[in-house]
């Protein structure tokens, strides 16, 4: 049997929300109805392209910053709700996170990630995995979507599901079918609330052209270098969000990667995962 829904406890949870367009928005409307105070970080302006396919912005946002638009109207909504408005690109994977990032990413108790890259969604589950807050990420293609979530150091995370280098995937999409993007809202609404209240959820949702839902629940990958603790590289060891420190130069076969020192240390182990080694 279901435990009954402790809403008004629910309420004083904080939501962090990574991405504020085509999924954004839409989770915006329904957890700003659930929760008191949510942070949206965002850095894109509203375009033409933007309205009727993204909820809550208008003719009159164009050209505002989303997050400003998205606040305005969601209170309208939802008035009694604190919506704090963080106008600010975030560090692409394999940077890790930012002080920023990493403060968000502390005062708050789940962490949605929307965005239509994978790297600063990669790099937001960095900071996730370093303050150990659950993450769920909601991907949208043309005619499916996917959700991600991470709340468990055994189940798998976002990055478990990079199989390698040549293909670190991105989807940028601009019209998807809006019931798809509808029904995702809806099923990682439910699975915040279940997180927050400490119940499982699958690991793997998977919405697809006919609105049907499947899903599976996958360990963790162990040669992720995402969700690890420690990642033993030629450096030294790390743990995997922090900077390698040094400028480096890697070779695998013709293939030379140099890397500056800013990038994390995971992104160092994942190269020589893939047989990338020091150039002597
Ligand atoms: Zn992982």
């Amino acid at each position: 049997m279901q435990d009954n829904i402790d809403l008004l406890g629910l309420r004083t949870k904080k939501v962090a929300l990574f991405g504020v367009s085509f999924l954004g928005s839409r989770l915006l409307i329904r957890s700003s109805k659930m929760f008191d105070e949510i942070t949206i970080v965002d850095y894109d302006i509203v375009g033409e392209e933007n309205i009727s396919y993204q909820e809550l912005y208008t003719i009159e946002d164009i050209h505002l910053p989303k997050v400003l638009a998205a606040s305005r109207r969601a209170l309208q909504y939802a008035p009694l709700s604190r919506i704090y408005v963080i106008n600010a690109e975030i560090p692409f994977y394999p940077f890790p996170p930012s002080e920023l990032v990493e403060s968000i990413i502390d005062w708050s108790d789940i962490t949605i990630t929307t965005f239509d890259s994978l790297l600063p969604r990669l790099t937001v589950q960095l900071a996730c995995n370093k303050l150990n807050k659950p993450l769920i990420d909601v991907a949208l293609g043309s005619q499916d979507a996917e959700i991600r979530t991470w709340y468990r150091r055994d189940k798998a995370c976002i990055g478990c599901y990079i199989a390698g280098f040549e293909k670190l995937p991105s989807r940028t999409v601009y019209a998807s079918d809006p019931r798809i993007a509808d029904l995702a809202s809806d099923v990682t609404t439910i699975y915040i609330e279940k997180i927050l209240s400490g119940r499982d959820v699958p690991s793997v949702t998977k919405i697809d052209v006919n609105l049907e839902v499947k899903t599976r629940d996958d360990a963790r990958d162990k040669t992720c270098t995402i969700c690890a603790t420690e990642v033993q590289t030629l450096l030294g060891s790390f743990k995997p969000w922090d900077k390698i420190g040094r400028t480096i130069k890697l070779k695998r076969g013709e293939d030379i990667v140099e890397l500056r020192g800013n990038e994390s240390a995971s992104f160092l182990k994942y190269l020589e995962r893939f047989g990338y080694n020091e150039e002597k």
